[in-house]
């Protein structure tokens, strides 16, 4: 699905009754997640070339059954966990999704789906609001329905979008638009702020696209240039002001401009938990990019042994395990490191700074990615072929 934020992660409104037990967090060794994002399948329709799911997908064979998500969920909701972010893939394309929405309600969980939305229609929007339901998150592409077409890779997605999004509105559930951003579509950000207005979203979030996985393979072509994020940047600042009170944006700027990284997921393993498909508990959705890691399953493992007891949640939470520059930075408890997905992917070590920190000794490395910056053409996702980076 769209890469959630990684700068505050999967944040959305919570009713002030969704307040955590205080004998749950008394009863963590560490402060338990706010979230839990349940990647129900890798499968999508769609093909955008800044997917952050894995370049090895899962097979629908090794998903997680009904009755394993629905015990998950019941774990999660005991371990301290309010919100739940039904993802992908494309969640919709699990026949049990009104299943599993009941199971997190009667859970105590908010259910927050996040869909491309091409598969929904009324029928299907109210059975998940019958179930319980409580918000809907859909990614556009663009608001340019040929360029929105092109980007995700599927001719007529647009429309199919805007049609599932009246329903959404109609079945009286609260919707957020999910725009993720980059040098071929930038230049339609006022639009995309327009649109997210016009179809009743109280929530827009614009998010730069973040380099690993796939989205790394298509660097070359997804890259904004330093204008373009100025002018996002006016255009958000400008947009917040007028439509303070009817919408509001949330807003991710890319690493690759900047002098110091973002405080990606808000630290290692500490608000947030994902499910991969297959099973396998990690500490962000691309953390499946890192080598050398055993990622606990959810199948053999409690939720709570894992967030508080796994070596995988625990090797970059805090600041111990830092070295180089970013031991003993003031900023170390403020940004902790920045990613550790990015580190690896540009170092090839996941234990050193971020590059997009001007202290980083590989930070030259983003100035020369965006000078190579300048084709326009996308690599798509083809079965059993990889990218070619
Ligand atoms: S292809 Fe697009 S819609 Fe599908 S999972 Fe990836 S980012 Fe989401
Ligand atoms: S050196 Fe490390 S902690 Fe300090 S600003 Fe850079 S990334 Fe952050």
């Amino acid at each position: 699905m769209t890469p959630p934020s990684t700068q505050d992660p999967l944040a959305l409104s919570l009713p002030e009754s969704a307040t955590p037990a205080p004998a749950l967090r008394a009863a963590a060794s560490v402060p338990p997640p706010l979230g839990l994002l349940a990647e129900l399948t890798h499968r999508c329709p769609l093909r955008c070339p800044y997917c952050s799911n894995p370049i090895e997908l899962a097979r629908q064979a090794a998903e997680l059954d009904t009755a394993t998500w629905l015990r998950v969920f019941r774990e999660a909701a005991d371990l301290g966990v309010l919100q739940l972010h039904l993802s992908g893939g494309e969640p919709t394309l699990r026949r049990d999704l009104p299943d599993l929405v009941r199971g997190a309600a009667e859970a105590g969980l908010y259910t927050n789906l996040i869909t491309s939305a091409v598969t929904l229609d009324a029928a299907r929007v109210n059975a998940l609001a019958e179930a319980g339901l409580d918000h809907v998150q859909i990614s556009f592409q663009d608001a340019d329905p040929a360029s929105a077409d092109r980007i995700g890779g599927y001719a007529g997605g647009h429309a199919k979008k805007l049609t599932a999004a009246a329903a959404i509105r109609a079945a009286g559930l609260p919707l957020t638009l999910n725009a993720v951003v980059h040098r071929q579509n930038l230049e339609r950000l006022p639009e995309m702020i327009d649109l997210a207005v016009a179809l009743g979203a109280r929530r827009m979030e614009v998010a730069h696209v973040q380099y690993y996985g796939w989205a790394l393979a298509n660097r070359d072509a997804l890259l904004p240039t330093r204008a373009q994020l100025d002018a996002a940047t006016a255009t958000i600042d400008s947009a917040r002001t007028c439509l303070k009170g009817r919408l509001t944006i949330d807003y991710v700027v890319p690493d690759y401009h900047a002098a110091r990284p973002k405080a990606c997921m808000g630290g290692w393993a500490s608000s947030v938990m994902v499910v991969a498909p297959t099973g396998r508990a990690l500490p962000c959705h691309a953390a499946e990019s890192l080598p050398n890691f055993d990622f606990p399953d959810v199948r053999t493992h409690s939720l709570a042994a894992i967030w508080n007891h796994s070596e995988a949640f625990n090797r970059y939470r805090g600041t111990a395990w830092m070295t180089g520059p970013c031991a003993g930075c003031p900023n170390a408890e403020i940004d902790w490191g920045g990613c550790r997905c990015q580190a690896h992917a540009l170092t090839a070590n996941a234990s050193n700074t971020d590059p997009a920190c001007a202290l980083s000794p590989h930070h030259a490395l983003l100035a020369t990615a965006l000078e190579h910056a300048t084709t326009t053409h996308f690599t798509y996702r083809e079965p059993g072929r990889p990218p070619a980076r």
